[in-house]
C-alpha cells in the first residue's frame, strides 16, 4: 500500500470511529498528511500500525459533575479527561472549562498535546480534559463548588507520575487552587498533581507568563532566521486571557507594538498600543468584559463581534506586520488570511491551539507568510509546567530569571528542531511539517520500543 493510501485508510477509519468530532478529525488530518515524507523513508510505522494506534486515546474518562448553584439548585455538567498517549512520560495537558467543550474538542486538544509535549524535548505524554461548565457569570462560590465537584471524580485518575493536569481556557490560578485544595482534602496528600499552581503552594515562578512569553520568543527566532526581528513591528493579538496578556507584555519588551486584543464579545483596536495595565485590571483582577476598556480609553476603538462579517475576526483586518492568534481554535479563517496577506503581514504565530483553519493555513503558505504552528509556538506553557513538576519532585524553588532562561532555551530548541526537521525531510521552511514530524518521531519510536501496549 502506498504511503498516501495508508494515511487515507487511517483517516477514514478515524472519521468512522469518531462521528461528529470535526475538530479532532481536522487535527488528525493535519498531522497525518504532514508525516508523508517520514513514512516514505521509514516503513516501520506502517509495519507496527503506529498511525492506527496513535489516533486512539489510551483511555477516555467521562463523568457527571453535580454541583449546587447559589439558588440551591443542583446543576449538572459533563467532565472529561482524555489520557491520550503515555509513550514518553505521564499524561500532561490542561483542563478547559467552556460551554463549547465536548469529547471531540478534548480529543483534538489531547492529540495535539502529544506532539507538542514531545517537541519540548521533555518527558511528558499527552492528555487533556475539561468540562462544558461556563465560568462566565458564575459567582466565586459557584466556581469553587464546581471545581470541588469536578475534582471528586478527577482525583481518582491523576497522580504526579500518572497524569498531571493544568489550566487552559477558563481554568487559571483560581480554579487550580480550588481543585488542588479538594485533592488534598480527599487524599490527605500534598503532591504535585497539577501545574500552574500558586507560587505559595508549589507553583513555579514564570508559569503564568510562559505560554505568551514562549510564543514571542518563538516568533523572534523565526523572524531572525529570515534576517528580521520583532523590533518596531506592529502586531495584532487576539484573545485577552493568559496567553494574549503575556504575549502583549513580551511584545512590548521586544520593542514591538501590540495594537489589538479581543474577547468573544468584541475586539479592541488601539493604534497607539494596547494599555497593558488596563487590560490586566479588567481581565485578571476585575474578570470583566473588554467593552470596559473604551470607557477608560475612549481613544481606542471597540468593534463588537456582532458587527463583523461571518467567519471573519476583526483582529486580522487591521494593518499589522505580525499576527498572534491567542484566543481559540479556528479563529483565523480564509477571509482573515487574505486580509492579513493583503495588508503585508509577514508572520502568523499561533499562541492558541489550532487557531488557523486549514484553508487559511494553505493560503498563508502560498503567500509566503512565515507560520509558527501551535504545537511549537505555544509549547512554552506546557514546557514550564514540566519545570514546575521538576521543582516539585526535588522540592526546589527556582527564581523567575532561572525559569525564564530555561524557557528561552527550550523555545530556541523547539524552533531549531522544527526548522531542521523540515529541511531534513525536504519541506524547507515548513515549520508545521517539521514540528509534526519531529514530535511524532520521538513518540512513535518509543511506542515501537515498548511493544504492543
Ligand atoms: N493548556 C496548555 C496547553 O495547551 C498547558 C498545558 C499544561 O501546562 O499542562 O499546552
Amino acid at each position: 500500500m502506498s504511503v498516501r493510501d495508508y494515511i487515507e485508510k487511517v483517516l477514514s477509519q478515524t472519521a468512522k470511529n469518531s462521528p461528529g468530532q470535526k475538530e479532532f478529525y481536522q487535527a488528525t488530518e493535519e498531522v497525518l498528511h504532514s508525516l508523508k515524507p517520514l513514512l516514505e523513508r521509514d516503513d516501520r510505522y506502517d509495519k507496527y500500525n503506529i498511525l492506527e494506534r496513535i489516533v486512539v486515546p489510551e483511555r477516555i474518562i467521562i463523568f457527571r459533575v453535580n454541583w449546587v448553584d447559589d439558588s440551591g439548585k443542583i446543576q449538572t455538567n459533563i467532565g472529561y479527561r482524555v489520557q491520550f498517549n503515555s509513550a514518553i512520560g505521564p499524561y500532561k495537558g490542561g483542563l478547559r472549562f467552556h460551554p463549547s467543550v465536548n469529547l471531540g474538542i478534548i480529543k483534538f486538544l489531547g492529540f495535539e498535546q502529544i506532539f507538542k509535549n514531545s517537541l519540548t524535548g521533555l518527558n511528558i505524554g499527552g492528555g487533556k480534559g475539561g468540562s462544558n461548565f461556563d465560568p462566565k457569570g458564575k459567582s466565586e462560590n459557584e466556581v469553587m463548588r464546581f471545581c470541588q465537584a469536578f475534582m471528586i471524580e478527577l482525583s481518582r485518575h491523576i497522580g504526579e507520575r500518572r497524569d498531571v493536569p493544568a489550566g487552559d481556557i477558563g481554568v487559571g490560578g483560581r480554579e487550580l487552587g480550588y481543585m488542588f485544595g479538594q485533592y488534598k482534602k480527599l487524599t490527605g496528600k500534598f503532591e504535585g498533581i497539577l501545574t500552574g499552581k500558586g507560587v505559595n503552594w508549589g507553583g513555579s515562578l514564570g508559569r503564568k507568563e510562559a505560554t505568551g512569553f514562549g510564543s514571542v520568543y518563538f516568533a523572534e527566532h523565526a523572524l531572525n532566521k529570515y534576517g528580521d526581528t520583532l523590533k518596531g513591528k506592529t502586531c495584532a493579538v487576539s484573545g485577552s486571557g493568559n496567553v494574549a496578556i503575556y504575549t502583549i507584555q513580551k511584545l512590548y519588551d521586544m520593542d514591538a507594538l501590540p495594537v489589538t486584543c479581543s474577547d468573544s464579545d468584541g475586539t479592541i483596536y488601539h493604534k497607539e498600543g494596547i494599555d497593558l495595565e488596563l487590560l490586566k485590571g479588567i481581565k485578571e483582577i476585575g474578570r470583566k468584559r473588554l467593552s470596559e476598556y473604551i470607557k477608560l480609553r475612549p481613544d481606542a476603538k471597540y468593534i463588537p463581534a456582532s458587527k463583523y462579517p461571518k467567519d471573519g475576526h476583526a483582529c486580522w483586518h487591521v494593518k499589522c506586520d505580525c499576527a498572534f492568534p491567542s484566543a481559540t481554535q479556528n479563529e483565523l479563517t480564509l477571509i482573515d488570511a487574505k486580509a492579513l496577506a493583503k495588508n503585508g503581514c509577514k508572520l502568523v504565530n499561533e499562541g492558541a491551539n489550532m487557531p488557523t483553519t486549514p484553508d487559511a493555513y494553505k493560503y498563508l503558505k502560498e503567500h509566503k507568510v512565515i507560520f509558527g504552528p501551535a504545537k511549537a509556538a505555544n509549547a512554552g506553557g506546557v514546557a514550564t509546567s514540566q519545570l514546575e513538576m521538576s521543582q516539585n519532585a526535588s522540592m526546589a524553588n527556582w527564581s523567575f530569571a532561572e525559569v525564564d532562561a530555561k524557557l528561552h532555551k527550550i523555545m530556541k530548541n523547539i524552533f531549531d528542531t522544527s526548522y531542521e526537521t523540515a529541511k531534513e525531510y525536504g519541506c524547507d521552511g515548513d515549520l508545521l511539517a517539521g514540528a509534526n514530524i519531529a514530535g511524532f518521531k520521538k513518540v512513535a519510536d518509543s511506542m515501537i520500543d515498548q511493544g504492543s501496549v
